[in-house]
């Protein structure tokens, strides 16, 4: 929850009186985001009747993480599954940014259908919520033994959405996430070192600026709208029609770029081996229509 969500949460379930409610959550803020506790007992500093309240109505529960793979080069690919047949891939790249970048996704499958992406086969099954979004660093931050950190020796200092979804098209789920993360007596990972890539929702790009003040990212892929609109509308997978680019190809076309006064920094592939570069992620989460919702329902004899 975010702390406007977290204050009339306690309020309404009679946790604390409206007066007390701004003390209650900067506590509770501490605990879960800084110390990254997901048992209300270890909250020493609260009460214990109130600790038990808590317990009762409400959960610190990490998401599964289904599957947990670290390639060659160090890079870690989480598959976390927030609900049944809800399931998304998040990235931990080292070395990248002051310390480590964490490639979060924010839809299972897409909108989009890039056509050189793997994410872009997976129809939209639906967009992930802030907490869904948020889970995804508390869970990096766990498996890298980050709670609490100082901001100097931490391990993950930037957090990319470039994984699954196209953010722009969950935007109020992305922004409320953005303010859990960047929260200064929290995680507090800075905005600046928050990075939202999109496939250029244009309309989204100015209430992006606005509600989050994080720094954009816009994917041309393509030197001119025919093209681009062929691909929208890269890193081999499994049936790719695509294939990379040489790296004398590469470079030859960064220098073009940079010579027209246009900085171009060649993004090396992390993470290939476990299809966890940019445009390999993928989950097999399908949406359920709610007749075969219906129909398991009525086998499960619900
Ligand atoms: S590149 Fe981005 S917007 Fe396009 S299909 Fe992949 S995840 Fe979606």
């Amino acid at each position: 929850m975010t702390r406007t969500a977290l204050r009339e949460a306690l309020i309404a379930a009679d946790i604390c009186a409206p007066e007390k409610a701004k003390m209650r959550v900067g506590q509770l803020w501490r605990w879960i985001h800084h110390q990254g506790v997901t048992d209300f007992d270890a909250m020493t500093n609260v009460d214990k009747e109130t600790r038990a309240r808590l317990a009762e109505r409400f959960t610190l529960a990490r998401p599964e993480i289904v599957e947990r793979q670290i390639s060659a080069d160090g890079v870690r690919k989480y598959l976390i599954r927030f609900a049944p047949g809800i399931e998304a891939e998040s990235v931990y790249i080292p070395d990248v940014g002051r310390a480590g970048a964490l490639c979060v996704s924010s839809q299972v499958g897409c909108t989009l259908n890039c056509t050189f992406c793997h994410t872009g086969t997976q129809a939209l099954v639906r967009n992930l919520t802030a907490g869904e979004i948020a889970a995804q660093v508390q869970v990096c931050r766990d498996d890298l033994g980050e709670w609490p950190s100082d901001k100097d020796e931490r391990k993950l200092s930037n957090i990319v959405f470039m994984g699954m979804g196209e953010p722009l098209y969950n935007l109020d789920n992305v922004s409320d996430a953005i303010d859990i993360i960047s929260d200064n007596e929290g995680m507090a990972l800075s905005r600046r070192r928050i990075t939202v890539s999109t496939a250029g929702v244009v309309p989204e790009l100015t209430r992006l600026g606005e509600k989050t003040g994080a720094m954009l990212a816009i994917s041309l892929h393509a030197t001119n709208d025919a093209l681009r609109d062929k691909l929208v509308p890269l890193n081999p997978w499994p049936n790719s029609p695509y294939e990379c680019s040489d790296w004398a190809t590469i470079e030859a076309f960064a220098a073009i770029v940079n010579k027209a006064g246009y900085a171009s920094p060649i993004r090396t592939p992390r993470g290939r081996d476990i299809l966890a570069a940019c445009g390999q992620l993928r989950s097999e989460s399908k949406k359920v229509r709610a007749s075969e919702l219906r129909a398991m329902a009525a086998a499960a004899g619900a």
